[in-house]
């Protein structure tokens, strides 16, 4: 949004595209697509810029990805440096992994509450509650679960089904690594 704020679209569009004047908008010959008669618009007021012809559009960093064929995080990069705007990388790492922690923490809970509501292993459980008085609608809306007696069930479970490392279990706690070994205990 810093970004944004400090470099107009009408600059940075402007630089690749002859932009004219048109009413509250201007209008050009678009650089994506061969054109003879300017049907690429851009829009200041928006900060937007939108081609009829091919119908591309968006912001100043669609542009720019478009233009140079670079993903987000490059045509950020480039912006940035242009605007003066100085980027964390770290806070953009850091995000990833917090992400990434959060996939797994909700993984392990979709984990958990599929053995209590869907297996066999839960079924025990499952009526033990029941009988506590608690109905299938505040299971499912607290997402209770259930840990199978197993050493590495949910381990294994989010290796195999999520693409997950056995250190991401333990990264949040829910799995102890194993001494000396391969792999990790399940806490629960
Ligand atoms: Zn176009």
């Amino acid at each position: 949004a810093e970004v944004k704020s400090r470099l107009p679209v009408l600059d940075v569009v402007g630089e690749t595209v002859q932009l004219k004047k048109a009413g509250t908008t201007y209008k050009g010959l678009c650089p994506f697509h061969g054109e003879k008669t300017p049907s690429f618009i851009v829009t200041p007021g928006r900060e937007s810029w939108h081609c009829f012809g091919c119908g591309e559009g968006g912001d100043i960093f669609s542009f720019v990805m478009r233009r140079d064929g670079v993903a987000f995080p490059e045509a950020l990069r480039l912006l940035a440096a242009r605007a003066g705007v100085e980027i964390d990388e770290r806070t953009t790492r850091e995000d990833a992994r917090r992400k990434r922690l959060h996939e797994v923490v909700e993984s392990a809970i979709s984990f958990y509450h599929a053995v209590l509501t869907k297996s066999p292993t839960g079924e025990r459980a499952l009526a033990y509650l029941h009988d506590r008085g608690f109905s299938d609608e505040t299971i499912e809306w607290a997402n209770l679960g259930w840990a199978p007696p197993d050493w590495d069930a949910l381990g294994r479970t989010l290796e195999k089904r999520r693409r997950m490392t056995m250190a991401e279990p333990v990264e949040v706690g829910l799995a102890t690594p194993r001494k000396g070994g391969n792999g990790a205990y399940d806490r629960f």
